[in-house]
């Protein structure tokens, strides 16, 4: 008989580890204070992201710099009073992001996206969820002609180094495939294997549903609450006091706050995001990046979502949604978005490490803990193999791919 295991966090990480234990016999409960993907695994752009093989490294180019520090765009903002306590993970971040030193990152991370389409496909089919996602890929749309040229070649270079499939859009071309598109644009990289979800919340609520159906337990409780107890660990939720021998903690954003009394000091960092969803207007086919505005608007069930890009900012400071108005304003001038749905916008944080690479495996220090979070950008896509993964390790398993580059020790 498996050992028990409590999953602490139920976003798309968490919800999928526990799935993964229980699959392989471990008795799980699986707690948040929340109902499954109410936080940062709500509100993303929904896209299961085959392509993004480099993850999103610190920008170099010192015009971009330049933009960030003044805070023009809807790509960046930040919280001056942050960048104190920001300033080592962040330069830490700078230092990974050299050229070689990202590419180096990139293939470890590529291993991990190539799985992500499978181990998705596996739990929609299982869960029933295939109404949420549509399989036609999503475009990246540039409104310079420098800068589609620029992702041009980017995707050429990906694509012959990771073998993931795109399609070339002209300005024509993108203009007959989006007919609602209000103005012409440069052209649109299309990337042809990502799948997109028309509702990430929902898709996250019917994994956890299929854990239930499978015999897992979803609570409610505080994770602040996890101690050792005997060879074990302890945590306490609504339902009373739960034991485990294995206990993993898959908090998103907030894992910093549950290490670091465990006297883990890791380079974490969050970039928020905010999003919003508009009504009566036609609108896009299939999800867009304006990468030259940067912003996603992307087709949901509850409107079109536009979401923002990074914030730097205390992951619990109050929402300061500055770059909403601004996304709004871009993103209408190319499609029609009338009507607000929401009184406020809404905000997450994306859980980033300093090196871009998921911390996936046992605690360096304590016996029975387990670590995955850290997924970024791409935590959304990541979810179901990270859950592998860490299942399989957990187990003594064989694992998926090779988990030295995820490792919790590789921080020191
Ligand atoms: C605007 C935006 C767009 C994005 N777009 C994409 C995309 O298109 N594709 C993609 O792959 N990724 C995308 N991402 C990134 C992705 O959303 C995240 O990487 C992912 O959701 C992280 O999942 P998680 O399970 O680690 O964290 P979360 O989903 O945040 O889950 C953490 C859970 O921990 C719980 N928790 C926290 N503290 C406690 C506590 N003390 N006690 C109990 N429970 C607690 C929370 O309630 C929450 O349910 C985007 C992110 C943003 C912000």
């Amino acid at each position: 008989m498996a050992d028990p295991v409590i999953v602490l966090g139920a976003g798309m990480v968490g919800v999928c580890t526990a799935l993964h234990l229980r699959q392989r016999g471990h008795a799980v409960t699986l707690v948040d204070r929340r109902g499954p993907g109410r936080e940062t695994s709500y509100g993303n752009a929904g896209i299961i992201q085959r392509e993004a093989v480099e993850p999103y490294a610190f920008p170099r180019d010192w015009a971009m710099l330049a933009r960030v520090a003044l805070k023009r765009g809807a790509d960046v903002n930040y919280h001056l009073g942050a960048l104190p306590a920001l300033a080592g993970p962040l330069g830490r971040y700078w230092w990974h992001s050299r050229p070689a030193s990202h590419q180096r990152i990139a293939r470890s991370y590529a291993r991990l996206i190539e799985h992500c389409l499978g181990e998705h496909h596996a739990l929609i089919e299982r869960s029933g969820a295939q109404d949420l996602v549509r399989r036609e890929g999503f475009r990246d749309a540039f409104r310079e002609a420098d800068s589609m040229r620029q992702a041009v070649a980017d995707a050429r270079r990906v694509a012959d180094g990771y073998g993931v499939r795109y399609a070339v859009l002209d300005s024509e071309a993108l203009a007959q495939a989006e007919p609602a598109l209000r103005r012409r644009l440069a052209g649109a990289i299309h990337w042809l294997d990502p799948w997109s979800v028309n509702d990430p919340g929902e898709l996250v609520a019917r994994y956890a549903a299929l854990l239930g159906q499978s015999g897992g337990r979803v609570l409610r409780g505080d994770a602040g609450t996890l101690r050792q107890a005997g060879a074990g660990w302890r945590v306490r939720t609504d339902e009373g006091e739960i034991d485990a021998p294995h206990a993993v903690v898959a908090l998103g954003p907030w894992s910093d706050g549950l290490l670091r009394p465990l006297g883990y000091r890791y380079p974490l960092f969050v970039k928020r995001g905010y999003h919003r969803h508009y009504s009566g207007g036609e609108p896009p086919r299939l999800p867009m990046l304006d990468a030259d505005g940067g912003l996603v608007i992307v087709p949901m069930r509850q409107g079109v979502r536009v979401t923002t890009g990074a914030e730097f900012a205390r992951v619990d400071a109050p929402p300061t949604p500055v770059q909403v108005p601004r996304a709004h304003a871009l993103a209408s001038e190319l499609f029609d978005l009338p009507q607000a749905v929401e009184a406020q916008p809404w905000m997450g944080s994306r859980p980033c490490t300093a090196d871009m690479l998921p911390v996936i495996g046992a605690a360096p220090r304590h016996r029975g803990l387990w670590f995955n979070f850290g997924h970024a950008h791409q935590g959304f896509t990541l979810g179901p193999v990270s859950g592998r993964l860490l299942a399989e390790l957990l187990g003594g398993e064989s694992p998926v791919v090779d988990p030295r580059p995820y490792a919790p020790a590789r921080f020191g």
